[in-house]
């Protein structure tokens, strides 16, 4: 079961790998806040921590194709090293963002150089990975009319505007 629509959820986190390297982790920045049922959050993730009691932890486990997706041999594209702006660093392993004409913006990072044929991955960073989290329910609440229609938690940790 997942949350009801229109909830603000308040959560910490420590997000590790499978190795259990921490890749990400909310202790520095804050809890974060979001909207129930909005893709704010994995959908995985929310339907695990909706049957969580407010003020208790749980370790979720989630396989990559419930998290960011299975890595895909079709989002790698070779390019002539001309592609690339004259003065652009091209090393292996560097992400950058491309731009489209319509604005669009597309993050990708260099997987492989080889002579003058570069190969971009525009994979999720995280495609492939199994995660795990930590996480700590620190509140549910009902979002206010003008979160409702913002589409976004205000307050501590959320929009500031
Ligand atoms: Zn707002």
């Amino acid at each position: 079961m997942p949350f009801e629509p229109n909830k603000v959820v308040t959560m910490n986190y420590d997000l590790k790998d499978a190795d259990g390297t921490i890749i990400d982790s909310s202790r520095e920045r804050g809890s974060l806040s979001f909207l129930s049922c909005t893709n704010q959050v994995l959908p995985k993730l929310e339907e695990a921590m909706s049957t969580m009691l407010i003020g208790t932890k749980k370790n979720i486990k989630l396989d990559a194709a419930d998290a960011y997706g299975e890595y895909n041999n079709d989002a790698l594209q070779v390019v002539d090293k001309s592609a690339f702006p004259k003065d652009a660093a091209i090393e292996e392993g560097i992400g950058y963002i491309s731009t489209a004409e319509n604005g669009q913006q597309t993050p990708f990072k260099i997987s492989k150089i080889d002579g003058d044929e570069i190969t971009l991955d525009f994979n999720h960073p995280l495609a492939g990975v199994n995660l795990e989290f930590e996480v700590e329910l620190l509140d549910v609440r009902n979002a206010t009319e003008e979160e409702k229609s913002h589409g976004h938690v205000h307050g501590p940790n959320g929009h500031n505007h």
